[in-house]
Parts: structure tokens; C-alpha cells; sequence
């Protein structure tokens, strides 16, 4: 029998992956050794990047203090102005980056079933002032790269994603860092990799590497030569230490999250209203980060909203990921293109998505007890 009785602990939608403390403090030894604490050929720094690009599977890696810093730096990096075509179903990051670069976002609507940038609307937003495409890889989804590539050879288009979501997946092998001009991930502790906070750009051309290492040391291009106005975008010896450990548990945390998360879609199956964002495809590695459903209150018989209040007294912490959607933000919703009969579909998700709790110390019986409670209420609402 499965107990309803509420979790004696909040479960929360995810915690930060933890390796044995001692593998940390151990490199955090070797770092007092060296006195270096902050340096681009530090030995900490060194090692991450370069066990990064095998990871990744792309050939240049740059690794920054978090991955906000890493996109800004990226617009910077290929001068991008004027207007930049993006999604509002992200993180509020994602635009920001725009405005930050004094680039206007223009919000393109999202593909119902992908739930990234459609790539049958990007079209109609490019004007004159169009410089680039920023997709997004929502929960480790990939956009519709090779489209998305060919507009841009049409248009003479750039093309960055935020892959913060997106760490270790592959199209068909190939890393999904490789596609575009630059792509970002994001290493904050609630990525399926992390360094507390961090993150790095991607890119295969090595004039951007340049550009870049410019760019995040202040524009240094040695002691007293400075080439371009640059920010402070490092990663620090005791974050790369972090991230060095954190990397040996990634693919083990992984393959718990794939197996918790085979248990919530079969715990799931059939529940009336509840279907899970993610679907499978042959040629995509997915990552396994997020459990997201989508409820459907005609069906379920409760909202999306009125879920995760119940869910909450059970103990069971979920996140509306994303809502609300950035075209709705006080700063940005008086843009034309973020009106909302322009994104009629990321209006829809955003109001339906819930991230369910998902991480490797969860075990089975907690996802069936969670997917038990759910049904619960689903039974309840149905009796009203
Ligand atoms: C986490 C995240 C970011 C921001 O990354 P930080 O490292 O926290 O600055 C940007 N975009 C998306 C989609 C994210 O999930």
C-alpha cells in the first residue's frame, strides 16, 4: 500500500549534486599549495577546460564565473546589435543578455512539442535590425538546429543557444555545444553539472577564442596592452576545483535521474491530463536533468496551479519552470512582438508546465509516492 501521509521532509524540486567532501578538499589542498587562487593557466582552471571539451565534445571551451556573464560576453564577442530573435519560454537570463547588450529581444513563439523556438516563425520577426538567433535548449531539449543554421546562412543571421540545460547531450554524437557560432552553459548548483555557480561558452572558431579571452579578463591582452572593453568573466581556481570532482559524478547522477525518471512516466502513464514534456528521440542523448509535466485542467480536472499548492502539503516541492513567461515581464511586456496573441502556444505552456522533484537521492519509492499523491488528487478532483 502506498502511504499518503505528506513526506516527513520537504522534498524539494531538485538538490545540487555533491561529491565526498574530502575528493574537494583534497584539490582545495593543492590550491593552498600553489597560492593561486584566481588564474587562467591555473591548474584547477586548466584541467576543467580541457576535461570539458572531451565531455562536451566541442573544440574550444571557455569557462566564465556563471553563465549570464558567459552570454553577454558571447553577444559582445560577435558585436551582435540592433535586434536578437529569441524565445520567451527561458530563463529570465536569456533576454536579459539582450537588453544588457542594448539589443532589443524579439520573442518568437515556441513549438508545441519541442516547446523550444519555432523555427516556421523566426522568419516573419527578421528585419533590417535583426543580427542573430538566440535559441534556447529547454530542459535539455535540442532546437531545430539545422533549420535554424540554413535561415541564418539566408539571412547572414548569427546564431547562439543558451544551453544551460543542455550539458552532455548529442545530436547523433556530435556535441550540441558545436552547432551555432557560440553556445552557453550554465554550472549553478542546480545543473545536472555545477560549480556552485559558473559556467562557459562553446564555439569550434579560434577567432572567437580570442575574442573571448579578451573579453572576460578586462581586455588584457598582456600586462600593458589592453585591446577591447572587456568585463571580469573568470572562473575561479576553487570553482574549477569543484567543478573537477563534480565532473566524475555527473554520468552516475545521470543514469539516476534516467531511471527515477523512467519511474514517474510509468507511474504516470495514463493519468488523464498529465503528460510529460520530454519526448524521446533516437538521435538525441538526453540528459535526464528535469521531470516536467504538462497538466491539463479540462482533463486533470485541477490547474497546473492549483497542483502545486496541493502538492505542497504533501511536502512535495514543485517549480513552475518557466512561468512567467519573459514576454510577460514587467520590462518587456509592452514590446510588440511580446503581446499574446503573438505567442499564443508559450502563453498555453507557461501556464500548464510543472518541474516535478528529480535528483539522485531521491530513490523509486519516493517518485511512486510522489506520482501516487498526484493521482490522489486526480481522483479527488475527479469526484467533485
Ligand atoms: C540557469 C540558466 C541561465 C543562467 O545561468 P547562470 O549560470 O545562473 O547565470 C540561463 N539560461 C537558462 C535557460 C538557465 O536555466
Amino acid at each position: 500500500m502506498t502511504s499518503y501521509k505528506p513526506f516527513p521532509e520537504p522534498i524539494y524540486v531538485t538538490r545540487p549534486l555533491l561529491p565526498p567532501l574530502e575528493e574537494f578538499t583534497e584539490r582545495l589542498k593543492d590550491i593552498w599549495d600553489s597560492q593561486m587562487l584566481t588564474n587562467l593557466l591555473g591548474t584547477q582552471h586548466t584541467a576543467l577546460e580541457s576535461q570539458l571539451q572531451a565531455k562536451l565534445r566541442v573544440p574550444y571551451v571557455s569557462l566564465f564565473n556563471n553563465g549570464t556573464i558567459a552570454l553577454i560576453v558571447a553577444c559582445q564577442s560577435l558585436r551582435l546589435s540592433g535586434e536578437v530573435i529569441t524565445t520567451p519560454f527561458t530563463f529570465a537570463a536569456t533576454p536579459h543578455v539582450l537588453t544588457w547588450n542594448n539589443i532589443k529581444p524579439i520573442f518568437c513563439d515556441i513549438d508545441p512539442e519541442t516547446l523550444t523556438i519555432d523555427v516556421n516563425k523566426i522568419e516573419s520577426l527578421i528585419t533590417p535590425q535583426t543580427t542573430a538567433i538566440m535559441g534556447v535548449h529547454v530542459y535539455g531539449t535540442p532546437c531545430e538546429v539545422e533549420k535554424i543554421q540554413e535561415l541564418a546562412h539566408l539571412y547572414g543571421l548569427r546564431v547562439i543557444y543558451d544551453a544551460a540545460h543542455a550539458f552532455g547531450v548529442n545530436i547523433n554524437g556530435r556535441g550540441i555545444g558545436t552547432y551555432g557560432d557560440i553556445s552557453m552553459f550554465s554550472f549553478h548548483a542546480t545543473k545536472l553539472f555545477h560549480t556552485a555557480e559558473g559556467g562557459c561558452l562553446t564555439y569550434q572558431d579560434e577567432h572567437i577564442q580570442k575574442r573571448v579571452m579578451y573579453l572576460k579578463n578586462f581586455g588584457f591582452k598582456s600586462e600593458e596592452e589592453v585591446m577591447m572593453p572587456g568585463i571580469n568573466g573568470k572562473m575561479n581556481e576553487i570553482q574549477a576545483a569543484l567543478g573537477v570532482v563534480v565532473l566524475r559524478y555527473v554520468e552516475a547522477e545521470r543514469q539516476k535521474r534516467k531511471l527515477l525518471t523512467r519511474v514517474y512516466r510509468h507511474s504516470l502513464k495514463g493519468v488523464p491530463g498529465i503528460t510529460f514534456v520530454t519526448k524521446k528521440r533516437h538521435s538525441v542523448r538526453a540528459n535526464y536533468t528535469y521531470a516536467i509535466i504538462r497538466v491539463d485542467k479540462k482533463q486533470f480536472g485541477i490547474s497546473r496551479d492549483e497542483l502545486h499548492e496541493k502538492l505542497k502539503e504533501y511536502n512535495v516541492i514543485t517549480r513552475k519552470y518557466f512561468y512567467p513567461l519573459c514576454s510577460n515581464y514587467a520590462c518587456y511586456n509592452q514590446l510588440p512582438s511580446a503581446r499574446r496573441h503573438n505567442l499564443p502556444v508559450a502563453n498555453q505552456v507557461a501556464r500548464e508546465v510543472l518541474s516535478l522533484p528529480l535528483y539522485g537521492q531521491l530513490t523509486s519509492k519516493d517518485i511512486e509516492k510522489i506520482s501516487a499523491i498526484i493521482k490522489k488528487l486526480k481522483k479527488r478532483a475527479s469526484q467533485n
